[in-house]
């Protein structure tokens, strides 16, 4: 099995189910006492959060392509960025490293159209839903994507920063997001993607009445598949 390495700390709260999901999946996969074996490069989130919110992409993109390096040199193999938004600047990373990065939104979009969807909802931070680098990743692999209106683009957004991030999860918040989800089923979503890595602490299969897509678990689903073929993309 290759190394993995991932780019965590975004937040840890989610990357710490990364690490959990990575272990089962590989004993589920190999039996006994086989687990990942796994690099992890986790950042300061807060220092992370705020390039995002000045829109210091860039910069941004510089410290993540820094934890690549650093996790190659480390000996990983295939890399993770294990958060949808900061797939923004995945180009930046993966031309920073010789290893391959596994898209999270190659992943997710792998799964919705393999369970037979065309049309998704999308949930994740104002910058993943609002933006083509995450939208138009999910549309070029096949998928029609709807978001919720701005009212809802911003409560999933700062339940996102104020409350997950944060690893608080309340019974409003996931009220308020199972109104969104009905929302966007109404508008003819079939699926609906958790395309933040934090949303599915909060979110469960029977807060929806469609299928979810919860990205962190299919991004680690696919890792280790990756990981056991010796395959990977870039
Ligand atoms: N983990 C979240 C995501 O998947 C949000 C945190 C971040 O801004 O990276 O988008």
């Amino acid at each position: 099995m290759k190394t993995l390495g991932l780019i965590g700390g975004m937040s840890w709260e989610s990357t710490a189910e990364y690490y959990r999901h990575l272990n089962e999946l590989t004993r589920e996969r190999l039996g006994g006492l086989h687990s990942a074996p796994l690099v992890l490069y986790s950042v300061d989130f807060a220092t992370v959060e705020r390039l995002q919110a000045e829109g210091r992409w860039e910069e941004a993109g510089a410290l993540l392509a820094e934890a690549a390096r650093a996790l190659q040199a480390a000996g990983a193999e295939l890399l993770l960025i294990c958060t949808n938004t900061m797939h923004k600047v995945a180009d930046q990373v993966a031309a920073a490293v010789r290893v391959p990065l596994l898209h999270l939104a190659d992943a997710t979009a792998r799964a919705a159209r393999t369970a037979g969807l065309r049309r998704v909802g999308l949930l994740g931070t104002a910058f993943t839903m609002e933006q083509d680098f995450y939208r138009g990743r999910l549309a070029a692999g096949g998928l029609d994507v709807l978001v919720p209106d701005p009212e809802g683009r911003a409560l999933v957004h700062r339940v996102i920063y104020q409350e997950l991030c944060l690893g608080v999860v309340r019974e409003e918040s996931r009220a308020a997001y199972r109104r969104v989800i009905e929302d966007l089923v109404a508008a003819g979503a079939e699926g609906i993607v958790l395309g933040c890595t934090e949303i599915e602490l909060l979110v469960r299969p029977e807060d929806s009445p469609v299928p979810l897509f919860p990205t962190a678990r299919l991004h680690a689903e696919a890792a280790v598949e990756a990981a056991l073929a010796g395959g990977g993309t870039d």
